[in-house]
């Protein structure tokens, strides 16, 4: 062929032949090309180094056959691991004159320790005779990158699947999602997740959809999912777009916040719980203490209340020689009243009394309910004739006083004052056979106890 006197118009650099050659001395892909016999007619470098050619032939590739070479060389796997039949290797496609690209094959060349994946592509140059052309890729590294990151990503104890964008279709799940949702990875697998029952409750994936493709992130977006036995799962969805195999992919990850949830509820129950038993134990311990020292109808001291201040105030009047005195209270003829009233017009009657009895008695007066219709009031720093006209008085606003539905009231009273060496014992006998006297004498009316020397 005449070489061209001067360069074309548009000023393209011509490429010719050794230009060619050149080139394809640099791809860094192996290529080969045969005569439909599998004789080499040319190969690169990579082709030699891929091949491990260079210490047997250096110019002359005419001398090797591709075919042979292959045969006696390496066994063929499909990536799935399925053994490739003798007219399936690539060579031999390319020998019939077959065009295919991009067909990845695990490799195993006798004498190597670990399998490699080529990516074979196949051509043919008609002529004669027709030339057969295999380009060879080593994929090995990608691979290996790959399956590591499949074993990692499929033994991964953090629920993750990788979706396409478009269709959201599964492509990989691992074992913790399987662990989440109770599917297999087989079910997962090859199945859109909105068709899923686990992520139906989902309706605005879409949306999740379109912040990938935005390049944006999901992190930690709450969600439910459901699982094969139909209970709901709290969980948090992080997401990235990724690609696989020139496809738009979505990493799903999720967590798995029900047994967070769960605990919190757990803990918050048991707080409120503590918090109202301890509320209740509280109020009962208080109940209890109230109801110790008080009476529950009257809502003033009881006969134990009562107690309490009489040992006290006789404890005092022991040591430091103070006086005091009591006041015992029987109401008149209150079966009478219970009789013709009811118990609970009586009942009225008692806390009605109670109040008068608190109203009439001075600040530092103890009142309190001695039982039944009987009452007692403990007067602090008070002699006989001080108690009496406590006594009066009281007497007195009762028999004045208009009990609701049951209108006059009276009580006897017997008064009783603490002397030196005298007992509780003594000074209630003495107040109770005051008392008595009152009754006998007519009631509604005050006896004071003579002093035990008098009587
Ligand atoms: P008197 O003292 O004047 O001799 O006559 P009385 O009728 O008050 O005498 P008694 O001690 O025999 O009766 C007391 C009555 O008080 C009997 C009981 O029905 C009534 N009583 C005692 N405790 C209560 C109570 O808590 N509620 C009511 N409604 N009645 C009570
Ligand atoms: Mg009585
Ligand atoms: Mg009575």
């Amino acid at each position: 062929m005449p070489s061209p006197s001067k360069p074309p118009a548009s000023g393209t650099p011509k490429l010719t032949p050794p230009a060619l050659h050149a080139l394809l001395e640099e791809v860094q892909d192996a290529l080969f090309v045969t005569d439909p016999d599998g004789r080499v007619l040319y190969m690169n470098p990579a082709a030699k180094t891929l091949y491990g050619f260079e210490d047997r032939v250096d110019a002359d590739a005419s001398t090797v056959n591709l075919r042979h070479h292959s045969d006696e060389t390496f066994v063929f796997h499909t990536l799935a691991g399925v053994a490739v039949a003798d007219e399936d290797r690539p060579v031999v496609r390319a020998l019939r004159g077959e065009q295919y690209r991009d067909v990845e094959l695990v490799v195993q060349r006798t004498g190597d320790a670990d399998p490699r994946v080529y990516v074979f592509s196949g051509h043919r140059i008609e002529g004669d005779p027709p030339l057969s052309v295999l380009t060879v890729r080593d994929e090995t590294d990608r691979w290996r990158a790959e399956r590591r990151y499949r074993v990692v990503f499929e033994a991964d104890p953090a629920p993750s699947v990788i979706v396409r964008l478009d269709d959201l279709h599964i492509v990989q799940a691992n074992q913790g999602m399987t662990a989440l949702t109770g599917f297999d990875v087989g079910e997962l697998l090859d199945r859109s997740l909105t068709d899923l029952e686990p992520f139906r409750l989902n309706t605005d994936f879409g949306l999740a959809v379109e912040r990938l493709r935005t390049g944006a992130y999901l992190h930690k977006v709450r969600m439910l999912v459901r699982t094969v036995d139909g209970s709901e799962i709290q969980v948090l969805l992080s997401a990235r777009a990724i690609e696989v195999d020139g496809r738009a992919c979505g990493l799903f990850t999720y967590i798995d916040v029900s047994d967070l949830e769960t605990e919190q509820r757990l803990h918050q129950q048991t707080q409120t719980e503590l918090n109202t038993s301890r509320r209740e134990h509280a109020d009962e311990k208080a109940e209890l203490a109230y109801l110790a020292i008080f009476d529950p109808l009257t809502r003033i001291p009881n006969r134990r209340g009562l107690d309490v201040r009489l040992m006290d105030e006789a404890d005092r009047a022991e040591r430091y020689g103070n006086v005091f005195s009591i006041l015992l209270l029987d109401l008149d003829r209150f079966k009478e009243l219970n009789d013709t009233h009811g118990h609970d017009v009586g009942d009225e009657a008692l806390r009605q009394v109670a109040r008068v009895l608190q109203s009439a008695a001075r600040g530092s007066d103890f009142v309190g309910r001695w039982g039944g219709e009987e009452f007692l009031v403990i007067l602090p720093e008070s002699g006989a004739d001080a108690a009496l006209e406590s006594a009066t008085r009281i007497r007195d606003r009762i028999d004045q006083a208009d009990f609701a539905g049951v209108g006059h009231l009276t009580t006897s009273i017997g008064v009783a004052t603490f002397e030196a060496s005298d007992s509780i014992d003594r000074l209630f006998k003495r107040a109770d056979r005051a008392l008595y006297a009152a009754k006998e004498r007519g009631r509604n009316r005050i006896e004071v106890a003579p002093r035990d020397a008098d009587a």
